[in-house]
C-alpha cells in the first residue's frame, strides 16, 4: 500500500506527477501538500494512523514544464474529437489508424496516426488513403502540449482521478475503457 500511485496536482488543482503512498504522506506531513482524495483507508504505524491519500495538491506553486503529448491511443482520439476521420462518424468503436502503412515506410508519430472506425480500417487496409479512394477529413496536427505528464493508465486504473484530467481527456459516458482497441491490434 506504501507504494501504490498517488496523483500529485499543482495548486491550480491540474496534474502534475504521480508518486508513491509513502512520499505523499510525507508531503502532506511537513505541510507541502493537502489531502484532497483519501478514499484508501487509514495507514497505522505504531505512534499514529494517517489517511491513505489517493489524490493531493501541492500547497506551492510548481513550475509548469512543457511536455510534449505522448503518443497514446486515448491522445490520438481525443485530438480527433473522438471522430472517424475517414468517415466522420462519432463511435466508440475507434482504431488507431496509421495514414501510410508501416508495411510501406509508414512512421508511428504523430502526423502519420488518425481515428478510423472499425468499418474504415478494415476498408483502407494496408493501403494509403489514396490507394483506397478514401479521404481523410481534415488535416492532421500535433497537438499542444500539457503542462504536466501522467500516463494515460494511470487515469484507467484510477477513475477517482478523471475529474481532474482535461476535460477534452476525460473518459466520457460512452466511451468506455474496455471499447478502446487492445494494445496488440494497432
Ligand atoms: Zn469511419
Amino acid at each position: 500500500m506504501v507504494n501504490a500511485p498517488v496523483l500529485v496536482l499543482n495548486q491550480g488543482y491540474e496534474p502534475h506527477d504521480v508518486c508513491r503512498t509513502r512520499r505523499a504522506i510525507i508531503l502532506v506531513l511537513g505541510g507541502k501538500a493537502e489531502l484532497v482524495e483519501d478514499s484508501r483507508g487509514e495507514i497505522h504505524t505504531v505512534s499514529a494512523s494517517y489517511a491513505i491519500p489517493s489524490v493531493i495538491r501541492l500547497t506551492l506553486g510548481v513550475r509548469r514544464p512543457c511536455h510534449e503529448r505522448r503518443l497514446t491511443r486515448l491522445e490520438v482520439f481525443a485530438r480527433d474529437g473522438f471522430t472517424c476521420q475517414y468517415c466522420g462518424r462519432h463511435t466508440k468503436d475507434l482504431t488507431l489508424d496509421h495514414v501510410v502503412p508501416r508495411s510501406q515506410g509508414g512512421g508511428h508519430h504523430w502526423l502519420n496516426v488518425v481515428s478510423a472506425c472499425k468499418n474504415c480500417n478494415r476498408k483502407k487496409g494496408g493501403r494509403t488513403p489514396e490507394e483506397a479512394g478514401m479521404k481523410l477529413l481534415s488535416a492532421i496536427r500535433t497537438p499542444r502540449g500539457y503542462g504536466y505528464h501522467v500516463p494515460d493508465h494511470y487515469f484507467y486504473a484510477h477513475e477517482e482521478w478523471q475529474k481532474y484530467l482535461p476535460q477534452q481527456l476525460r473518459i466520457i459516458p460512452g466511451f468506455q475503457i474496455a471499447g478502446l482497441v487492445p494494445e496488440e491490434s494497432l
